[in-house]
């Protein structure tokens, strides 16, 4: 049986290309509810158009639609041996609804990866000047930290009773940061 991850970070700590490139090392699913979302918006279809105004905000998109999208994911024959979850579950509610749905073993290990806030707002707003990403301004970042700090960082505790955390030091460049993922992982 093959593992079944959760990444959990603030935005900004570099847990999506850190996510992907583990998916990738382990052969199992990369699910980016993320990424769902984006490519909903970009297609422009109804969820999309539900989620757009949300997203920019830097707010959370309902649970009922992050869990359908999630719940028909998992259901797919590639999930079926294993998965790295990233940004789902992010609040108390989803993370008892997937436990409620599939029991405790659907998450093995929650990979917790800390970067401190001021350290955050830095990189993010030098990516979105480098990318000159408009929708990254100083406001969205901090309500998308401040959601992060409130709903989705009690997630480490809330793995962590249930001996399911690695936490991993977010600072330093993509591969040492893997390198501590990966020692974490075995
Ligand atoms: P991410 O790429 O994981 O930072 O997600 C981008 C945006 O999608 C978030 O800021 C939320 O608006 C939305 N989103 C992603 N995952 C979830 C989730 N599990 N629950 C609610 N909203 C989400």
């Amino acid at each position: 049986m093959g593992r079944k991850l959760l990444f959990l970070g603030p935005p900004g700590a570099g847990k999506g290309t850190q996510a992907q490139q583990i998916a990738k090392l382990l052969g199992i699913p990369h699910i980016s509810t993320g990424d769902m979302l984006r490519q909903a918006v970009a297609d422009e279809t109804e969820l999309g158009m539900q989620a757009k105004a949300i997203m920019e905000a830097g707010d959370l998109v309902p649970d009922e639609i992050v869990t359908a999208l999630v719940i028909e994911r998992l259901s797919q024959p590639d999930a079926a041996c294993g998965y790295l979850l990233d940004g789902y579950p992010r609040n108390a509610a989803q993370a008892d609804t997937l436990a409620g749905t599939y029991g405790d073993d659907v998450i093995d290990t929650a990979v917790a990866v800390d970067v401190e806030s001021e350290e955050l707002v830095r990189r993010i707003l030098q990516r979105a000047q480098e990318q000159g990403r408009a929708d990254d301004t100083e406001d969205v970042i901090r309500n998308r930290l401040s959601v992060y700090r409130e709903e989705t960082e009690p997630l480490i505790e809330y793995y962590r009773v249930r001996d399911r955390v690695a936490d991993v030091d977010g600072v330093g460049t993509i591969d040492e940061v893997f390198g501590r993922i990966v020692s974490a992982l075995v």
